[in-house]
């Protein structure tokens, strides 16, 4: 439950922690002319402070990240008539069990979408019913290719390794217990982190812009001609366009993965997502996850990104996107829609 009923809609705020992609979402928030609040550990302020145009109006201090759950903490923002923006670093602090049964404060977008991306066994469900190719999952005794072992929970590639057979698997496995990982087939070609934006309020998808994640090591492998281990963690993000033949396919995967939500967790997913992807030289789209909430990779388009400028004639980043579907969603009386 949360108390969106409850809110002064003429004085709402914009709230996030001070983490991920909270510069755009205070910069959007500000442009679309909400104040906004910054939930904080002590060590970040004063990054948050230098950005005048980004800085939030207030902030919130927190010892520690275990802070936001407290009925202190939540009753402050509850008087503020504050949103919050969920974003990855959010997710990761709170829960998404916690943030679905423990947090009152109304949360942009449907908490059901962070269960369901939270949880590689759902997500790929969530994938398959979109009709994504999804890269295929094998037992260790099924590794006759290239594969990638993934870490239970592990998210921005850390700890990811590769094999080739399962003697391979046992030998690199080292202190993960086999029910903790996955094993996919690896899938060699170009990475497209396709964002979109889903408006209950307009009753649309939009296709707002394409990254790509810089990982470190394995981004700088060409350089050398060692074999060196990869490793998958992530370190940025960089702007990409794709061939414009290829858009139509985009936009059917973003539609589609609207579509299944609505059948997995009604009414389904609203606001940002990105759906992951490697492009082969067939053309073939594999996706290998989905992110229901604004994605750091959206960072490289404060001012709005290559497909964005086709909907919106003013830049428009992801969190200026989220900060008007508030403000349309204030004026057509139907708040309750664009919030859980
Ligand atoms: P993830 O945590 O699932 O987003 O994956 C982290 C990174 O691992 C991705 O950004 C890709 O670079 C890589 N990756 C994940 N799955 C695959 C796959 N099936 N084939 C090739 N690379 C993958």
């Amino acid at each position: 439950m949360n108390n969106i009923a409850d809110y002064k809609i003429d004085h709402l705020s914009i709230g996030t922690v001070c983490s991920h992609s909270a510069l755009q979402i205070f910069h959007g928030a500000k442009q679309e002319g909400f104040k906004t609040i910054g939930l904080t550990l002590p060590s970040r302020k004063s990054t948050y402070e230098l950005f005048p145009l980004a800085r939030p109006d207030e902030f919130i201090e927190l010892e520690s990240f275990k802070q936001l759950l407290t009925t202190e903490n939540q009753k402050k923002l509850l008087d503020k008539n504050a949103i919050i923006i969920p974003h990855g670093s959010f997710v990761e602090y709170v829960g998404a069990k916690n943030i679905l049964e423990n947090y009152n404060v109304p949360v942009f977008g449907n908490k059901g979408s962070m269960i369901w991306e939270s949880s590689r066994e759902k997500v790929t469900q969530w994938m398959e019913l979109a009709k994504l190719n999804v890269p295929k999952y094998k037992s260790p005794d099924e590794i006759d290719s290239l594969c990638i072992v993934k870490l239970g929970g592990a998210k921005g590639g850390r700890g990811f390794f590769l094999v080739k057979n399962e003697t391979e698997f046992y030998d690199k496995l080292g202190p993960n217990k086999i029910e903790d990982v996955v094993v996919q087939e690896y899938i060699v070609g170009v990475r497209y982190y396709h964002h979109f934006f889903h408006s209950v309020i307009k009753n649309r998808t939009e296709f707002l812009g394409i990254d790509q994640r810089l990982e470190s090591n394995v981004d700088g492998l060409h350089r050398i001609h060692e074999y060196v281990e990869p490793s998958y963690t992530v370190t940025g993000n960089a702007p990409v366009v794709i061939r414009e033949s290829l858009v139509p396919g985009i936009i059917k995967m973003g539609e589609n993965v609207v579509k299944a939500s609505k059948e997995l967790f009604s009414p389904g997913l609203s606001g940002p997502f990105c759906i992951e992807t490697i492009c082969t030289p067939d053309l073939k789209f594999y996706a290998f996850e989905i992110s229901a909430r604004i994605v750091a990779g959206t960072n490289v388009y404060p001012l709005g990104s290559q497909y964005s400028c086709y909907y919106f004639d003013e830049p428009m980043s992801t969190g200026r996107r989220i900060a008007r579907e508030i403000k349309e969603a204030k004026q057509n009386d139907s708040l309750e829609k664009v919030v859980s």
